[in-house]
């Protein structure tokens, strides 16, 4: 009984049917004497639609005009779930992220939420209404729409707990919770009771894509519970919460891989103080978030400079970087056949076995490291694309991370 924020993805509402049964599904934890505030995504494949729509209208859409494109997908999903449940006879209301008080930067397509105004949502809840508010949106200090970047529905629900206090946030998918690796890709992945914001958050940022990273950021500033199940059945899910102790015991939580990303590098670069800095100041300044750097001085006073950019990010990158490099200078090289392979867990904090498994396993299915790139709770390499599930599927498979493997090899020795 309390406050509840629910938050339905775009397969949960991709048809009216679907629409339908998340209409009683919510009515009925609203009977159960629960105020609702529920975030919904666009219809299906709606958002992916769109952009494709206008990419053949123009090769290099503004970014501007693309926010207004895309942020109507999930208006026509709040509006049709207010009218179902209105046709359940319920009183429910739906409101644009603007008109639920959503402010973010100007960053168009990758807006950050800035404050939240949520005096019009308590308004509708003190009147016993259901608040359906659409994901994925809100408005800037210029008074545009913008969104926050894919999978945003899911910051949309976090934040929205955290400015309203929320005693749960709910994220229901079209999968039964997190799991160990992808379902789809490992049938074997073992469905997680509970996993920490900062497993979930190295997941969602290497590519399990059940939850957007960025709202986990959320949830562990602002201590929000987090719960991902499925609308399709009533299975527990899994909770996303703070780390107890006993969470250590699990050396591995979890594999990902992330197939957007592309290799640059930089070949014959002068071995000096501030060589590097010349080339991340650009790409800092243009808001291009780079992930593994690797650097190798050569004997002749030149060094190689490797890195990965998400492969939406890839064009600018090439620009910037033709436009640092002189004629007789360093030459460039863009590598898209590749993915970052991860495995993750609280447990491997000191704990020195995890790179040696990780990097034995793969050698033995004769796959080749191109680059690595460690913290404190995780391994990524890459690899070639069309060997990232083999290795998914073989790293998942040697942590003991399967459903019929029991915990054992999964936890820490000793
Ligand atoms: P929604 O439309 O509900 O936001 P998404 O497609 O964004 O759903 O995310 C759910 C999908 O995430 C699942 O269908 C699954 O294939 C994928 N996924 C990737 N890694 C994981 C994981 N570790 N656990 C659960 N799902 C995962
Ligand atoms: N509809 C948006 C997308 O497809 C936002 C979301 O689904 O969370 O990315
Ligand atoms: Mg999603």
């Amino acid at each position: 009984m309390g406050l509840l924020v629910q938050k339905f993805g775009g397969s949960s509402v991709a048809d009216v049917a679907c629409i339908r049964r998340v209409a009683a599904r919510i009515l009925e934890a609203q009977r159960a004497g629960n105020q609702l505030v529920v975030i919904v995504s666009a219809m299906g494949d709606t958002t992916d639609d769109l952009i494709r729509m206008a990419r053949e209208i123009n090769a290099s859409p503004s970014d501007r005009e693309m926010d207004m494109l895309m942020s109507t997908g999930e208006q026509v999903s709040v509006a049709m779930l207010a009218l179902a449940l209105h046709a359940l006879g319920a009183e429910a209301v739906s409101l644009t992220g603007p008109q639920a008080g959503i402010f973010t930067d100007a960053s168009h397509r990758k807006a950050k939420i800035q404050t939240i105004d949520p005096r019009r949502i308590w308004r509708h809840l003190k009147l016993g209404q259901i608040v359906i508010v659409a994901g994925f949106q809100g408005r800037t200090p210029g008074n545009d729409i913008a969104t926050l970047g894919r999978g945003g529905s899911d910051t949309t629900a976090v934040a929205l707990a955290a400015a309203l206090k929320a005693d749960r946030c709910q994220i229901f998918t079209d999968v039964e919770g997190v799991y160990s690796a992808d379902p789809r890709v490992v049938r074997d992945a073992r469905k997680l009771t509970e996993i920490a914001y900062d497993e979930m958050l190295e997941l969602a940022s290497l590519g399990a894509r059940v939850l957007m990273s960025r709202s986990v950021e959320y949830a562990k500033k602002y201590g929000v519970t987090l719960e991902v199940l499925s609308s399709f059945s009533k299975a527990p899910g899994t909770l996303v919460k703070e780390e107890v102790e006993s969470m250590e015991d699990i050396m591995v939580r979890g594999v990902s891989a992330d197939e957007d990303q592309a290799k640059i590098t930089l070949s014959g670069l002068p071995d000096r103080p501030g060589a590097a800095a010349r080339i991340f100041k650009e790409l800092a300044g243009a808001g291009i978030n780079i992930d593994m750097i690797v650097q190798n001085a050569s004997a002749r006073g030149l060094a190689d400079l490797s890195f990965t950019v998400p492969e939406d990010d890839l064009e600018r990158t090439r620009r910037l970087m033709k436009s640092l490099i002189k004629p007789g200078g360093p030459s460039l090289a863009v590598d898209t056949d590749i993915a970052k392979v991860s495995v993750v867990g609280v447990g491997m904090r000191g704990h020195s076995g995890v790179a040696f498994r990780t990097f034995k396993t793969l050698a033995e299915r004769g796959i080749n490291i191109q680059m690595i790139s460690t913290s404190e709770i995780k391994i990524s390499v890459i690899v070639k694309k069309a060997l990232a599930n083999k290795a998914m599927i073989a790293l998942h498979k040697a942590f003991k991370l399967d459903k019929s493997a029991g915990r054992a090899g999964g936890r820490r020795a000793g």
